[in-house]
């Protein structure tokens, strides 16, 4: 999940009582996101099973399958609609609600149901308005691996959808370079290809890229080639991609691969810096630890 993904999280436990599923089998998923700084609620496409396109060795999905547990047309807006009808008032005193992120175990244009659930986030945010004002302005966010910008349809879809509401897009882009790209991504998916399509999408939809920097504990080596990776930002730049922001993260749980470890905040911060000194000001450079934003 990226989520659990791409967007490391602490999670918050809900309610004994909610009917919402638990651990890796919930639909919904109320978490404090360090990304996302406030109460984000995650939408899980794939309740029963882990299913991507990569295969990171620093995923913090587990293995797992609940083989009983279904996901069919509108079960998303009915878990939402559940959701602020019955928990959201035990969250409401203490967070905002920053967004709700469509990631879960797994790379959601995958999904047959990643449509409808854009739509159900949307109605459900709009007919929340009413009686909680703020959500007129929270956005729904898409946390993709970036495998699905090389599906046009998926790409008019999310335009199509950017176009009419507050959509975000946020895109993983690790490594600089083919090999590092296929040691982070445990998949064999062509670098340049990957690039290309988040250029072109982004060309179109504003994108925030999500960059994973870890290390190998075996030789010590950190897993982050700056130099190609700022030259693979800067061809971006030059073919009009619009980058909304960068989010430098680490390691934050337990990775799939057991010698994959995480920097420290020093090591992190300074990666952040050189990030950011190589691009222009505008491109906002975000750097989260271990532990939460380094900020
Ligand atoms: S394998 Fe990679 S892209 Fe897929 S869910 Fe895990 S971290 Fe995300």
């Amino acid at each position: 999940m990226h989520t659990t993904d791409h967007a490391k999280k602490g999670s918050l436990p809900g309610p004994e009582s909610h009917p919402r599923g638990r651990g890796e089998a919930a639909i919904i998923y109320p978490v404090i996101s360090r990304r996302a700084r406030g109460l984000s609620l995650g939408v899980n496409l794939f309740p029963d099973r882990k299913r991507c396109t990569y295969n990171c060795p620093y995923c913090e999905v587990r293995p797992f399958s609940n083989p009983d547990v279904r996901i069919s047309v509108g079960a998303v807006e009915a878990e939402l609609r559940a959701f602020f009808a019955q928990d959201w008032k035990i969250y409401s005193g203490q967070f905002e609600l920053k967004d709700i992120s469509v990631s879960g175990n797994g790379e959601p244009t995958l999904s047959p149901l990643l449509e409808e659930a854009l739509e159900a986030a949307f109605a459900v945010l709009r007919d929340m308005e009413g009686t909680e004002p703020s959500f007129a302005r929270v956005p729904v966010v898409l946390i993709t691996n970036s495998t699905g910008f090389l599906k046009p349809t998926i790409c008019d879809m999310l335009a199509r959808f950017s176009r009419k509401v507050r959509l975000q897009v946020w895109a993983k882009l690790d490594g600089g370079s083919p090999a590092m790209h296929r040691l982070l991504s445990g998949a064999e998916f062509e670098y340049g290809r990957i690039v290309d399509a988040i250029a072109d999408f982004a060309a179109r939809v504003p994108v925030t890229l999500q960059t994973m920097v870890c290390r190998d504990s075996r030789s010590g080596q950190v897993l982050f080639d700056a130099e190609e990776y700022l030259a693979t930002l800067q061809s971006l730049g030059r073919k009009n991609a619009r980058i909304a922001a960068i989010q430098l993260y680490t390691v934050a749980r337990p990775p799939a691969e057991p010698w994959i470890a995480g920097l420290d905040d020093a090591q992190m911060r300074a990666i952040a810096g050189r990030v950011r000194a190589a691009l222009p000001g505008w491109i906002e450079v975000e750097c989260f630890g271990r532990t939460g934003s380094l900020e």
